[in-house]
C-alpha cells in the first residue's frame, strides 16, 4: 500500500484507470507491480484490447509495422511473442493483448462490463470520487485515463437514419457475430483509413458495394506479407536498436525520415525515390523527404506522383477522377495504407458516388438518397471516424477541484499541460490526452512513455510524501501556445475537415489537437520538466 494514502475498503484504491487498452494494461502493471499501489482498471468493453476489442470490421488491420505495434518495457515479452504478418489482423492484435493480460496477470485487477459516468475530486480528501453506469462508486488518489483518442465512434446525423429498414453498422462498433455481406447490397460512407481498409474486403463478399466519397484519399499499398524467419530473427535480436529509433525520430515508427529534401532533389531522381518506396510500401513512402509535411511545394510532388498511380490503377476514368481529385496535401490528414484499395474500384460490383456533387439528402426505408436519386440497399457500413481525442474523455462527467468540469474547461478546445493534465484537475493524468504527440506518432512507444512518465511521477509523490500534483496555469497556456506553433509549423494545421482540428464533429471547437513537434522532441520536453523539479506542474502535501 503507498504511503500517502489510507485505503478503507476494496473501492478505496490508489489508482483508478478507465480503459483496458494498451495504456491501460501496460499502467496497471506499472503501479502495481512497479509501485505496489492498490490500483483498478474499469472498461467498459466485456473484454481488454480497447481498439482491438471494438473494431471487428472485414480488413481491420493496423498500418503500422508489426515490430512497432507491441510493447517494449518488457524483453521476455518481446521474445515470447511472434508476429505472423508485416500488418497484423485485429484478431492477432486482440489475441497479442490477451496474452499480455494473461502473461502479467493484469485480469484480477480489471472491473469489465464497466462504464465509468462520472469522476468528482473531493478537495478536503484530495481523492477522486468515481462513479459507474452500474452504480458502482470507488474513490482514489489519482485517476488515470486511458481511454483512447479513437474510441468513441462519430455517426453522423443524417436524417432519416432510423427509418432505414436495413442493418447499419458503424466500424467502430462491429457486432461481435459478424455482418454477413453475401447476396447483400452495402454502402460504404466514408473513405478515411478504415474504409479503405474495409471497402477491398466488403466488395469480395457483397453482391453489390456503393461506396459514398466525401474527400478523396491519398493511400500507399502496404504490401502486406507474411513476416519471414530471418525477419522476425531480426526484430528480436535488434529489439534494442528499434526502440531506440521509434523513440528518437517524429512519429515513433521503426524508421528514420530522410535526410533530404523533395524540394531539392532533381525531377527524375525524386520519381525514383517515390517509385521505389511505392514498390516497398507502407507509411515508410511518407519518410522519403523531410520536408514533405512543411513545404506545399514538396508536398505537391509526393502528391502529384500518387495521383498518377491512381488513374494507373483505376480504368474506369471517371471513378479515377472522383478518387484522385484530393483537396488537401499528402499526408497532412491521417494517411492510410491499403491492400488492393484502388484496385477495388475496377470490380463490376463496385459503384463510387462522389458526395462532392450528389450530397446525401437523407436516409429512406429502402437506402441512401442523394440529389441525384435513391441507392436501394441492404446494409449501410458507417466508417465516418471517431469523435478523436476528446470524445470518450468529455462523455465522462469530470468535475475538478472547483467543481468545474473538464467540459467546461475545454470548450473552446483541449487545454493540457504536455497532454498529461489540466490545470483545475490534480492527479488526474490523460495518457495520450490531446496536447501529446498521440495520434500523429505510432502509438505503443508513446503510450509506453506516457506511462512511464506517469508512474515516476507517482513515484516521486510517493517517495517525498507528496499527495497532489496540478498543472500550472501558466505552463498550460504555454504549452497550448507551444502546440499551437508546432502545427502552424507544418502543413497539417492547414487542412480545413481533419479529424486532428475537430472538424468531423459538428460543435467541436476547430482547435489543432496533437502535439505536431515530434516525438523525439516531446520526450526532451517531458524529461526536461522532471530535471527541473516537475516545471510548471505544483506539488504539494
Ligand atoms: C481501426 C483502427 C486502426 C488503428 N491503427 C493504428 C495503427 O496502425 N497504429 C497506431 O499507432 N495506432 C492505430 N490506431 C490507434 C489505436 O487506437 C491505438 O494504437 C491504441 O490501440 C490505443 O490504445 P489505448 O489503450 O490508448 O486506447 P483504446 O485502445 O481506444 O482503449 C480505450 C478503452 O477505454 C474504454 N473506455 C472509454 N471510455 C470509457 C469509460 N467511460 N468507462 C470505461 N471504459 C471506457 C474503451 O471501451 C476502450 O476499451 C488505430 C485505431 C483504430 C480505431
Amino acid at each position: 500500500m503507498s504511503k500517502n494514502t489510507q485505503p478503507s475498503g476494496a473501492n478505496d484504491l490508489d489508482a483508478v484507470i478507465i480503459g483496458a487498452g494498451f495504456s491501460g494494461l501496460y499502467q496497471l502493471h506499472c503501479l502495481r507491480d512497479q509501485l505496489g499501489l492498490r490500483a483498478r482498471v474499469l472498461e467498459a468493453g466485456h473484454g481488454v484490447g480497447g481498439t482491438w476489442f471494438w473494431n471487428r470490421y472485414p480488413g481491420a488491420r493496423c498500418d503500422s509495422e508489426s515490430h512497432s505495434y507491441m510493447y517494449y518495457f518488457s524483453k521476455e515479452l518481446v521474445d515470447e511473442w511472434e508476429w505472423s504478418e508485416r500488418y497484423p489482423q485485429q484478431p492477432e492484435i486482440l489475441r497479442y493483448l490477451n496474452y499480455v493480460a494473461d502473461r502479467f496477470a493484469l485480469r484480477s485487477d480489471i472491473q469489465l462490463n464497466t462504464r465509468v459516468e462520472s469522476a468528482r475530486f473531493e478537495p478536503g480528501q484530495q481523492r477522486w470520487i468515481v462513479t459507474t453506469q452500474q452504480g458502482d462508486r470507488f474513490t482514489a488518489r489519482f485517476l488515470i485515463t486511458a481511454v483512447g483518442c479513437l474510441s468513441s465512434a462519430n455517426i453522423p446525423n443524417i436524417p432519416g437514419l432510423s427509418e432505414f429498414s436495413g442493418k447499419w453498422v458503424h466500424t467502430g462498433q462491429w457486432p461481435h457475430e459478424g455482418v454477413d455481406f453475401s447476396g447483400q447490397r452495402v454502402g460504404v460512407i466514408g473513405t478515411g483509413s478504415t474504409g479503405i481498409q474495409a471497402i477491398p474486403v466488403i466488395a469480395e463478399q457483397a453482391a453489390h458495394l456503393t461506396v459514398f466519397q466525401r474527400t478523396a484519399n491519398y493511400s500507399i499499398p502496404a504490401r502486406n506479407a507474411p513476416l519471414t524467419t530471418e525477419f522476425k530473427q531480426y526484430a528480436k535480436q535488434n529489439s534494442e536498436e528499434i526502440r531506440h529509433v521509434m523513440n528518437s525520430n517524429t512519429n515513433a515508427h521503426p524508421f528514420r525520415i530522410a535526410q533530404r529534401q523533395a524540394a531539392q532533389t532533381a525531377a527524375a531522381q525524386r520519381q525514383a525515390i517515390y517509385e521505389a518506396a511505392w514498390q516497398k510500401g507502407g507509411l515508410q513512402f511518407r519518410a522519403t523527404f523531410d520536408d514533405l509535411l512543411l513545404d506545399e511545394a514538396a508536398n505537391s510532388t509526393a502528391a502529384d506522383f500518387i495521383r498518377k498511380k491512381i488513374r494507373a490503377t483505376v480504368s474506369d476514368p471517371v471513378k479515377a477522377d472522383i478518387l484522385s481529385d484530393i483537396d488537401h496535401p499528402f499526408a497532412a490528414k491521417r494517411p492510410p495504407i491499403d491492400s488492393f484499395y484502388f484496385e477495388t474500384y475496377n470490380r463490376s460490383n463496385v459503384d463510387l458516388i462522389d458526395l462532392r456533387a450528389t450530397p446525401i439528402e437523407r436516409i429512406t426505408e429502402r437506402g441512401i438518397q442523394t440529389s441525384t436519386g435513391e441507392v436501394v440497399l441492404d446494409v449501410i457500413v458507417f466508417a465516418t471516424g471517431f469523435d478523436a481525442m476528446t470524445g470518450s474523455l468529455l462523455k465522462i462527467q469530470i468535475e475538478g477541484k472547483d467543481g468545474r468540469t473538464l467540459k467546461d474547461e475545454w470548450r473552446s478546445g483541449p487545454r493540457t499541460y504536455l497532454g498529461l493534465q489540466t490545470p483545475g484537475f490534480p492527479n488526474l493524468f490523460t495518457i495520450t490526452g490531446p496536447g501529446s504527440p498521440s495520434v500523429l506518432c505510432n502509438l505503443p512507444p508513446a503510450i509506453e512513455q506516457h506511462v512511464n512518465w506517469i508512474t515516476a511521477c507517482i513515484d516521486h509523490m510517493r517517495r517525498h510524501d507528496l499527495r497532489q500534483i496540478e498543472a500550472s496555469e501558466d505552463a498550460s497556456a504555454a504549452w497550448v501556445e507551444q502546440v499551437n506553433a508546432a502545427a502552424n509549423a507544418t502543413l497539417l494545421a492547414k487542412v480545413k475537415h481533419s479529424w486532428y482540428l475537430g472538424a468531423n464533429v459538428p460543435g467541436k471547437p476547430q482547435v489543432f489537437m496533437p502535439y505536431a513537434g515530434g516525438f523525439a522532441r516531446y520526450i526532451d520536453i517531458c524529461n526536461q520538466v522532471v530535471a527541473n523539479g516537475y516545471k510548471g506542474f505544483q506539488l504539494s502535501r
